[in-house]
């Protein structure tokens, strides 16, 4: 899908667990505003509010390890606050988002003496180019006592604790008590790791959580978010964490585009791969926003056909920025390097040359399957139109 590249990527990259915390004075510049009737004065609500109002001004995106978070989530997860991916990369293209917070309750209602537990809410907004506030995500994070002092946690641990857990071949399968397990899926999925991962040498592929919820909202609800943008909860990847989010009914326990990225995220990151490239493999596959393989290359057939000027260069040369279509492009090229060369010649496809503006993965095709100038081209587009028949 189309917020893949950028997640998948950020997921796994931008988390430098080394880089300390610090306040930036961009940050410390940044308004946090307080909603209508938000008690930010009462104990312990004063201290868990400076707690969260220091944690959202050092940049959550970074992921980055936090004095504000648990550390037991720390811990157990590089991507420790999975809420921000939905906060800071929902709204590309947008301001970065801004916080309210709009209140600090027990988590059991009313119980206001001896709680332990609160739950802090916090609405995000950016701006359009009119200066309307737009919301971008409403989210729901925990506070709790650490040590003498209140520290935020994650719902996922906190909410998923009950949820049944069924492990088949590399994967945990762990799903709600309304989910009915699909078996055969499960089964396929653990499959499809063992024989991904020994096409790519990888010897020891990553133990997979594989969350499974049954509409999108839950998957965001889970996660800690009450409300999000439309599209961004369908399901993902989280590689840093070895986890799978699965949050569309038709994916389920079977979700191939999403297991390729974790499967192979560090086996392309190590060959510095174009995010476009990372996508190829998995709308290949996988297939894309529940569209399968061939319905993809039809697709794709027809832009070709319709516009005269798309090129495999214009799609997937260096420094050409990633869309929905160039995944396409990317897909239909790894999958005709496998039909005439198999997995070697997809992973020389894989495996760029590095060019003056980025990785080049298209001189890298056209040596690995023998096709200079425009041959690699010409070949492409009648893979293409004949993937679109199957
Ligand atoms: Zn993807």
């Amino acid at each position: 899908m189309h917020l893949k590249p950028i997640l998948a990527a950020t997921l796994l990259f931008a988390a430098p667990v080394l880089v300390r915390s610090q306040e930036s004075p961009s940050s410390a510049k940044r308004g946090i505003k307080v909603g209508i009737r938000a008690d930010t004065i009462s104990s312990p609500r004063r201290e868990i509010f400076a707690t969260w109002r220091a944690y959202v001004n050092n940049e959550p995106e970074r992921f980055a390890s936090s004095p504000y978070w648990i550390s037991g989530d720390q811990k157990r997860w590089p991507i420790f606050d999975l809420a921000a991916a939905w906060i800071y990369f929902g709204a590309a293209g947008y301001p970065r988002p801004e916080a309210t917070l709009v209140s600090i309750d027990p988590v059991i209602p009313g119980h206001e003496g001896a709680a332990d537990t609160f739950i802090v809410r916090a609405l995000y907004t950016t701006t359009d180019s009119a200066g309307n506030s737009l919301p971008v995500a409403l989210t729901r994070t925990f506070a709790v006592r650490e040590r003498d002092r209140w520290v935020l946690a994650s719902p996922i641990p906190r909410l998923t604790a009950a949820w049944t857990r069924v492990r088949r071949g590399r994967i945990t399968f762990i799903f709600p008590p309304t989910h009915v397990f699909n078996e055969r899926r499960a089964e396929r999925s653990g499959r499809f790791v063992d024989s991904l991962s020994r096409a790519f040498g990888i010897i020891t592929p990553p133990p997979i959580n594989f969350y499974v919820a049954d509409r999108p909202e839950d998957l965001a609800k889970f996660v800690g978010v009450d409300m999000a943008v439309p599209q961004t909860s369908f399901g993902r990847a989280v590689p840093g964490n070895n986890m799978i989010l699965s949050g569309l009914p038709v994916y389920g326990e079977w979700y191939p585009h999403e297991l390729t990225h974790l499967v192979l995220a560090r086996w392309l990151a190590e060959r510095d791969v174009f995010g476009t490239m990372d996508e190829g493999m998995a709308h290949w596959l996988g297939g894309a926003t529940g569209r399968p393989f061939p319905v993809l290359m039809a697709e794709l057939s027809h832009e070709l056909a319709t516009r005269p000027l798309l090129t495999l260069d214009s799609l997937l040369g260096p420094g050409h920025r990633s869309d929905s279509l160039a995944n396409r492009a990317a897909a239909g090229l790894l999958a005709f390097a496998n039909e005439r060369g198999g997995v070697n010649a997809v992973k020389a496809v894989l495996t760029p040359r590095k060019g003056k503006h980025g990785p080049d993965h298209l001189s890298s095709a056209a040596d690995a399957l023998g096709l200079h100038g425009s041959l690699l081209d010409a070949g492409w587009r009648a893979f293409v139109r004949l993937a679109a028949q199957k």
